[in-house]
């Protein structure tokens, strides 16, 4: 069995079977995606739109290749990375999710492209945990502003919150920022159904990777981003 298989196994065995493992295979080959698809693992996480995109070519092309078995139709993919307006195009037909907005400008532009388009996104807010300036993602007060504005997006379903822990080896400063996440959340969820955007399918979760995705298991994580864990290091 391949390393990626054991890994993927693993994880499938080790995480609660409510929490959704988001296999990122950015800087990885397709091949690698196979590997994962084959042992299991159906959500995969993309950070670059020209990768994303063909990726989904190559496994449609290799899916209709006679005599593979495999449609690879099955497999979810999640932009986790930052996106531009002018690259929606390659990205929205093909996700079914965005856990990376990080601007209102971008939330438009994505409501916008799903009416032309005939696509509802769902969506994730990325919340600025980290103290770390050079990463991305609203305040919480920017949250609160779009959830609780009058303005209705009517092809955006923004579904919860993501966030990135500071890089950093100190399990506490990860808890602290990764509690951010957890108390946000929980003080929104009572105003759910309330207001136009923030529905009754909010509350999820995206936080924890390779280094710290144990913690985040643990303290409530409903989504997972791991890539090196599975995939090996990542040459830039
Ligand atoms: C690359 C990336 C990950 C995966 O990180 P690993 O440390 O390789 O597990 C998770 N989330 C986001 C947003 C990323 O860009």
């Amino acid at each position: 069995m391949s390393s990626i298989a054991e890994t993927i196994h693993k994880l499938h065995t080790e995480l609660p079977p409510d929490v959704t493992l988001v296999a990122v295979s950015k800087f990885h080959p397709v091949a690698a995606v196979v590997e994962a698809y084959r042992a299991g693992q159906r959500v995969f996480g993309e950070s670059r739109p020209q990768e994303l995109l063909s990726k989904v070519l190559a496994l449609r092309e290799s899916a209709s290749a006679s005599g593979n078995p495999e449609s690879y139709s099955d497999i979810r993919w999640h932009f986790i990375g930052h996106l531009q307006t002018n690259k929606l195009k390659m990205v929205l037909p093909y996700v079914s999710m965005v856990e990376s907005v990080d601007s209102l400008h971008l939330l438009q532009a994505i409501d916008r492209w799903g009416s032309g388009n005939g696509k509802t996104t769902d969506v994730l807010l990325e919340y600025h945990i980290a103290s770390e300036e050079t990463k991305q993602g609203f305040s919480a007060d920017e949250i609160r502003e779009i959830l609780f504005s009058g303005t209705q997006y009517s092809h955006v379903r923004i579904r919860g919150l993501m966030g990135m822990a500071t890089f950093t080896d100190n399990e506490s400063v990860i808890r602290e920022d990764f509690s951010r996440l957890v108390t946000l959340r929980d003080r929104l969820l009572p105003e759910a159904g309330r207001h136009p955007n923030l529905h009754g399918g909010f509350g999820q979760l995206s936080f924890g990777m390779t280094h710290d995705y144990k913690i985040a298991v643990s303290m409530g994580a409903d989504i997972v981003r791991i890539g090196t864990l599975i995939f090996g290091e990542r040459n830039y």
